[in-house]
């Protein structure tokens, strides 16, 4: 089939190329799918796209005029995705529902790492010859107590390595996973959780529901000086709350891999560039707090496992296998 692949990055042609064994025709396009860029897609029956694409019901709309039959996304929220449209228009939506837990819990423990160690300074200051250690006071992990909010595969993997550090974990979602209790954590309520933890991790995704679930009311329920660690979607923090927290040390640490209003900034070299983002260049003013440009899911095992589900997808929508495929149903 004819694939076009939106917002792709050399990595993204090295393992879908290397993962295409079934001879489908790829285009790689560098631009992110939106209103302007989806003329890109005519002559193509799948568009192939990524966190940060605009996939609402007028690109759908375009989308279809031009031939696509296939929204192939190579991860695993759809958030960006209008699901009504699509199932309109007829178009079938498929995502790589698990890659590697691994990637993303992992990632989430560095975040926590660095925070707490502040191993991003000390790294600096070596360099200057300088070997004095104020503001570089960490604490023992063993014996603390971390929230996990969601308990799905990556928040999963996330409590078995609290669990080996000597955490007491507690979590809290809707549906109990037993992978979790069996782990050793235990589920409470929501705010039980804000109240007890040392640490809270979000594993959940990106609903209206769950949207500012961390806010200037949840905040006020939290433990003075909490660690808020986010991997999952942006949106979830609303960041102006978090950062009235810092500055009165309500939050003492806060680490993300993703940001709210991220599609303009992450990844893309901006280095030459005006930060224009206000509320993005405050966060960068705390010493306490570690931002990464959503790179959680960026390690070998995942692209892999992503380019093999992505292809598999169009491999079964090409033979008319739907049932073989990573649907996601509006
Ligand atoms: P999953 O579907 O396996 O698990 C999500 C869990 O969240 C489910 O158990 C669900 O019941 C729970 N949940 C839903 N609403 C909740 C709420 N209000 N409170 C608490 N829990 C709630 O998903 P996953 O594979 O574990 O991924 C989790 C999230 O991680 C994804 O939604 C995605 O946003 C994010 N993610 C980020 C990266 C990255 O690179 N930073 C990569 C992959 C996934």
């Amino acid at each position: 089939m004819k694939v076009a692949v939106f917002s792709s990055k050399p990595y993204d042609q090295t393992y879908l190329t290397r993962g295409n064994q079934s001879g489908h025709e790829l285009t790689f396009l560098e631009p992110h799918l939106n209103a302007q860029t989806a003329a890109l897609a005519q002559g193509h029956e799948v568009a192939c796209c990524f966190v940060n694409d605009t996939i609402d019901a007028e690109v759908l709309t375009r989308l279809h005029e031009y031939g696509v039959r296939l929204l192939a996304l190579r991860c695993a929220g759809f958030n960006n995705v209008d699901l009504e449209a699509a199932a309109h228009l007829g178009i079938v939506v498929a995502r790589v529902p698990e890659y590697s837990p691994f990637a993303v819990a992992e990632h989430a423990v560095a975040l926590i790492l660095g925070l707490n160690r502040q191993t991003h300074r000390a790294f600096n200051r070596v360099r200057e010859n300088d070997y004095s250690l104020h503001g570089l006071l960490g604490f023992d992990l063993h014996g603390k107590t971390i929230g996990v909010v969601g308990t799905g595969k990556i928040g999963v993997a996330f409590v078995r390595i609290m669990r080996g550090f000597g955490c007491q974990v507690l979590c809290s979602d809707p549906y109990t996973n037993p992978a979790a209790t069996e782990a050793g954590a235990q589920y409470v309520s929501t705010e039980e959780l804000w109240r007890r933890s040392d640490i809270i991790s979000l594993h959940c995704p990106l609903l209206p529901s769950t949207r500012h679930l961390i806010n200037a009311e949840s905040l006020q329920q939290m433990r003075d000086g909490v660690m808020l660690i986010n991997t999952s979607r942006g949106a979830l923090i609303d960041t102006r709350a978090v950062i009235d927290a810092l500055k009165t040390g309500k939050v003492g640490y806060l680490g993300l891999d993703v940001y709210e209003e991220e599609a303009d900034l992450f990844f893309e070299d901006n280095s030459d560039d005006i930060l224009q983002d206000d509320v993005f260049a405050r966060l960068l003013t705390f010493k306490h707090v570690l931002i990464t440009g959503h790179q959680a899911f960026f390690t070998e095992e995942a692209l892999s496992a992503i380019a093999e589900v992505t292809i598999g997808n169009i491999d079964a929508f090409a033979a008319g296998q739907l049932e073989k495929m990573h649907r996601v149903i509006s």
